[in-house]
Formats: structure tokens, C-alpha cells, sequence
């Protein structure tokens, strides 16, 4: 069966993020599971999560010092008799203090306030002498002391479903004694590299081929990401036996294939999928590198075609493919995020496209900056290797002189 053509549709690099955001807006994640606490690191939440008791469950003393009532101290240097000390893990229950007017209590961080204390002087201002306490700093009511549930109250939630999993939710989740979560299942994402002259890791490949890298870059993307990868066979520059393992890689719940799909005679990714009834919602974006990438939809399933050239792959998989990963893991794309350095050396492109470059950028504080890893086009390897962000660029920016700002996105 001859595909019907498809006119190409090549969109700003907005414009094409913003359909694939469009369409992750309505994908739902498939089921869940339960995992332990610390294996839900990077997964996404599945259960509302609560506050099991007000937090903080007690008066909590946020400083060392001594507990003593604000009102004493109107007058400085205050002499205060020390009538105990509490330490953290004292009950609240058992503390035999009542702290009356001209008293104090010595106290810990984290201890619970003794009733009729109303603040905590830090130790610092303290002077100790016998059994009384020299204070030569006011305090105001409340200082110092946490009120009890002022950071939630019992059956406050503090996690929605939906929320990405990493340390703060895990602290957070423990907090409430949470010990397994309910997650969502990881998406199966089936990675389907194409082309003759790739061949696989353990063969010794021929001086006209070229190891399969991308199937391994991309499967670590997905994993980092939060899906599951499935590496396909290689797919040969031929219809039925492309069509196959993209009939195969439907079966996942997203399919990324690389290679296959710019102009040549044997970029044939684009024609099985039209073959299979694909819907293509882009066929190409204004960026350098990954200029040819291609999003659509066949068998009720999302697929992105990527560009072979090993960093075009990767940059557009960072770009599109993991928006749409996040939607099929259970929480809304992740959004994009640029920070600025300035440029070490002058930098000139060619305008037109928005160029994500390889780029290396090192300092902190006030001395971020950043320079380009010198690479020798979207299929070169090596300066990956050399960079750890990308440089980008906007289409109508030729030059950017050194010390500008310019945008960054880590990877
Ligand atoms: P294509 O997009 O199929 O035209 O391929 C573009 C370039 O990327 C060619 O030089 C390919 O050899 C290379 N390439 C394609 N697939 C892979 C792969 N899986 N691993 C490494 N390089 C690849
Ligand atoms: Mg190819």
C-alpha cells in the first residue's frame, strides 16, 4: 500500500513545544503500584499525602538557650532563677515546669516550651551564675518557639498525586511516617534506532559503520526521566522489516525512533508511518541541531521520529520527548529551564534557527561562565564529551561579544 504524502510541517521551536505540551495536557498515566519510600525517588506520586498530626506536634524551642516569659525581660540585664532544664525527647506530659514570672528554664533545640514560657533567648545572651541566669537581650512573645501546628495541622495535605518525587518529598513523606507509596507505573517507552550502517554494541563494526550509541543515550534519557526503556532491534533501511519493529514499538506506551527521518532516499520512517495511518502533528522544528524531528500519533499511541545525528537526538528528545514521558508518568511537563551565564569568548552563528550547542560552563557565585565545546556539527560525539549544558541561542542573534548573557540549559 503506496502512504498517502503528508505535507511537512515545520514549526518554531515554541510552536512545536506547545503541541507537544497540548497533547501531553490529555494523556493519562496508566496504573500504579506500591514501592518503598526511598525507591519512589524520581517517580511520581499516586496518593494524596497528609499530615498524620500537627507538625510541629509540640511548642518546639527553635534555639538553645533558656525559656523564659517575654515579659521579664522588659528590663535588661534581667536575673532570671533557673528551675530546670529540658532536654529534646522530654514529654510534654512529664515536664514537671510551670515557668512563673522571674523564672527560667534552661532548654535545647527541638525540646518542647514549658507551660508559661512564651519565648526562648538564645544561650548567647545568656550568662549562667549558681542557680540564676543573667539575660542581657530582650525577647518578644513568641520568639523562638514554633507554635504547635503552624506548619500544618493534622489532615492538611502536603503532596497532591501528581507530585514529582525527589529527597524534599521523601523527607517530607517520612515525616508523616510513610513508609511505601503508591506511585504511578513507570510508562514502557520502546526506543527503535534505524539505519543500515548501524550495527550493534558487541560486533566489531566494518569501516562504513557505525556503532548503535543512540538506542543507549536515549534509554539512559528515559530512565533518568522516570519511564522504563525497551531497546528494539536495529531496524533496517527497508519497509517491511522497519515496519515491523515500529508495529512492535506501538505495543509500549511511547516509541522513539531515531534515525530516518530527513530527506535521503532511504529515510523511510516517516512513509511506514503514514503507512500505519500515523497523524503527524509536526515533521520538523527551527532548531539546530534536530532540525528534521517528527511528532505524531498511530495505533493510539504517541511516537517521536529523531533525528539520527547523535546529539540531534539527544538535544530534541530533551527538548519534545520528555514532556510527553512526564505526561504518561502522571505529572504535567516538566517546564524547560534556562539559566544565564556570560560568554567567555565571542560567539557567531548563523541566524534562523534556535541553536542548542554543546557548551561547558564552569565557576560559581558571581562567576558563572560559559563557552562553547567546539564541536564539529550535530553528529560529533566527542564534544558531548567535552561539554555538560548547551549554549542557546536565539534565531535573530549572530554574535554575542564576551562577558554577554546568554541562555543555558543543563543537562
Ligand atoms: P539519519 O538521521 O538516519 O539520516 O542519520 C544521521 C546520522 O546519524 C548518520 O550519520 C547516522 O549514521 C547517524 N546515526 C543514525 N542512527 C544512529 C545510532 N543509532 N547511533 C549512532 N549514530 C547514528
Ligand atoms: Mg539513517
Amino acid at each position: 500500500m503506496a502512504a498517502a504524502p503528508q505535507p511537512p510541517t515545520i514549526l518554531s521551536f515554541e510552536d512545536a513545544r506547545h503541541v507537544v505540551e497540548g497533547h501531553a495536557r490529555d494523556v493519562r498515566p496508566g496504573g500504579t503500584e506500591s514501592v518503598s519510600l526511598l525507591a519512589s525517588r524520581g517517580r511520581v506520586l499516586a496518593q494524596e499525602v497528609a499530615a498524620d498530626r500537627d507538625f510541629p506536634p509540640f511548642r518546639r524551642a527553635m534555639r538553645d538557650g533558656y525559656a523564659v516569659r517575654a515579659a521579664d525581660l522588659a528590663h535588661l540585664p534581667a536575673t532570671l532563677k533557673v528551675v530546670g532544664e529540658i532536654k529534646a525527647g522530654a514529654s510534654v506530659e512529664d515536664l514537671p515546669l510551670e515557668i512563673a514570672p522571674g523564672q527560667a528554664a534552661g532548654i535545647m533545640t527541638g525540646a518542647p516550651a514549658p507551660n508559661g514560657a512564651d519565648a526562648v533567648v538564645m544561650i548567647e545572651y545568656t550568662m549562667l551564675q549558681g542557680d540564676r541566669v543573667a539575660i542581657t537581650k530582650g525577647v518578644a512573645s513568641g520568639d523562638n518557639i514554633v507554635p504547635v501546628g503552624s506548619e500544618a495541622h493534622k489532615g492538611q495535605m502536603l503532596m497532591q498525586p501528581g507530585t514529582h518525587m525527589d529527597y524534599a518529598g521523601i523527607g517530607l513523606a517520612a515525616s508523616v511516617g510513610l513508609e511505601s507509596l503508591m506511585v504511578y507505573r513507570r510508562p514502557k517507552v520502546a526506543i527503535l534506532s534505524t539505519g543500515d550502517e548501524i550495527v550493534e554494541l558487541g560486533a566489531q563494526p566494518g569501516p562504513h559503520q557505525i556503532r548503535n550509541s543512540n538506542s543507549y543515550s536515549l534509554a539512559a534519557q528515559v530512565a533518568a526521566a522516570g519511564g522504563e526503556p525497551n531497546i528494539l532491534s536495529i531496524a533496517r533501511d527497508e519497509r517491511s522489516h522497519l515496519r515491523a519493529l515500529i508495529e512492535q514499538g506501538l505495543q509500549s506506551d511511547l516509541l522513539l525512533l531515531s534515525g530516518g527521518v530527513s530527506m535521503g532516499k532511504y529515510d523511510l520512517v516517516e512513509q511506514v508511518l503514514a503507512e500505519l495511518a500515523a497523524e503527524f502533528f509536526f515533521t520538523g522544528a527551527q532548531i539546530q541541531p534536530g532540525r528534521p524531528v517528527v511528532f505524531g500519533r498511530a495505533r493510539d499511541r504517541y511516537f517521536f521520529g529523531l533525528p539520527g545525528n547523535p546529539i540531534s537526538t539527544m538535544v530534541t528528545f530533551e527538548l519534545f520527548a520528555k514532556a510527553m514521558l512526564d505526561a504518561l508518568a502522571g505529572t504535567a511537563p516538566r517546564p524547560l529551564q534556562f539559566l544565564h551565564a556570560r560568554v567567555k569568548t565571542e560567539l557567531t552563528v548563523k541566524t534562523g534557527l534556535r541553536r542548542f550547542l554543546p557548551g561547558f560552563l564552569s565557576g560559581e557565585f558571581e562567576n558563572v561562565e560559559v563557552k562553547l565545546a567546539g564541536w564539529h556539527g550535530s553528529g560529533d560525539m566527542a564534544a558531548m564529551g567535552r561539554s555538560n549544558c548547551y549554549i542557546v541561542i536565539p534565531e535573530d542573534r549572530p554574535k554575542f561579544a564576551a562577558g554577554e548573557w546568554v541562555a543555558v540549559m543543563m543537562r
